[in-house]
């Protein structure tokens, strides 16, 4: 897929004394994309009056790019010690994405370019932490490989985990852009994981993503490269014709990496859920949009979720978990929620 190139670009200041943001500027300039300094990365003014929906679509195309200032990390419980932030939000439209609808009016994807202090700050958690091994998760608050065409930081951060034998990181993607991540000499110290789905809810929800066959590849060359590698099917939807799309998706998945059945693959299997909250911001972000917010199926988990009912969670457990086992027999599934 073609990667991210945003329409406009607005650079905080204080990013310009750092080699990374004066590049990114000159980068920009060069091509003659608008760039704009602002005050402050968090509280981005924008200059045009625009309805929810144009600012939501605006914001998407801007680049921002900013100083973390924010060193102190947040835990990430349960899958890792703590969650390790190297740019926000995505290019992508995912229209069930968690991040959009807790991001607010800044969903606009942000670069950090003061990779060299996020990566003192780890060193510090790491100590800090004192477990043998201290595990950080780069995927919470963005897909960190969407915009590595643009800065490079998550090849630096797998440079950095590479030295470490107390550290681990993990990463969650849907994005290919994976070639300079190839020649890294990573020590197995950072394990990717590629967020797969059926070809309707591709089709259908996952908006300006790579496609299925791009993520497999991708996958593919990173495990080729020595890589951990595992897949997360998430949101697992119900939907017409759902068990021979998902039936395809394994079959498709089994026979790219049919050169490694004997080693290690595992999944991480996430159902659909929704709030009252999220069904109202995608509605109005996406007013045609097919998401299923029927309580059809679904019960209440309180505080205005929910979720699949048991039966309808078991259906979709069993039948995956007998696709995976079928397929890919040496898999671990790790969890299903
Ligand atoms: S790729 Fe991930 S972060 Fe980006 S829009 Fe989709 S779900 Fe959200």
């Amino acid at each position: 897929m073609k990667a991210f190139e945003p329409k406009s670009v607005l650079i905080e200041e204080q990013a310009l004394d750092y080699e990374l943001g004066a590049e990114i500027k000159e980068r920009y300039e060069d091509k003659e994309v608008p760039v704009r300094m602002i005050e402050s990365h968090n509280r981005v003014k924008w200059k045009e009056q625009m309805t929810p929906l144009e600012l939501f679509e605006k914001a998407k195309e801007t680049l921002v790019v900013g100083v973390k200032k924010t060193l102190r990390f947040k835990s990430c419980q349960p899958s890792a010690d703590y969650r390790v932030v190297g740019n926000t939000s995505c290019p992508g439209r995912c229209e069930y994405c968690y991040l959009a609808t807790n991001l607010g009016s800044a969903v606009y994807p942000r670069v950090y370019v003061n990779i060299d202090e996020i990566l003192d700050a780890i060193k510090k958690h790491i100590k800090k932490s004192e477990k043998e091994i201290t595990t950080f998760e780069a995927s919470s608050s963005s897909d960190p490989i969407a915009l590595e065409h643009i800065t490079g930081v998550l090849g630096r951060m797998i440079n950095f985990f590479s030295q470490r034998d107390d550290a681990l990181l993990r990463v969650a993607t849907k994005f290919d852009n994976i070639d300079s991540f190839l020649n890294i000499d990573h020590n197995e110290k950072t394990r990717f994981r590629y967020s797969i789905n059926s070809a309707y809810v591709i089709r259908e929800f996952e908006n300006l993503t790579p496609s299925l066959t791009s993520r497999l590849q991708a996958a593919y060359k990173l495990k080729e490269a020595g890589y951990p590698v595992g897949f997360i099917i998430a949101p697992i939807m119900l939907h017409e014709n759902w068990k021979q799309e998902y039936k395809r998706m394994i079959d498709k998945l089994a026979t790219a990496f049919s050169d490694f059945q004997n080693s290690e693959l595992s999944f991480e299997l996430i159902m659909f859920r929704f709030s009252t909250r999220t069904k109202n911001i995608i509605q109005e972000r996406y007013p045609e949009t097919k998401l299923d917010f029927s309580k059809d199926q679904k019960k209440h988990k309180g505080f205005g979720k929910y979720v699949y009912d048991e039966e309808t969670a078991e259906q979709l457990r069993t039948y995956l978990a007998e696709l995976i086992k079928d397929r890919l027999p040496k898999a671990e599934i790790e969890y299903f929620v």
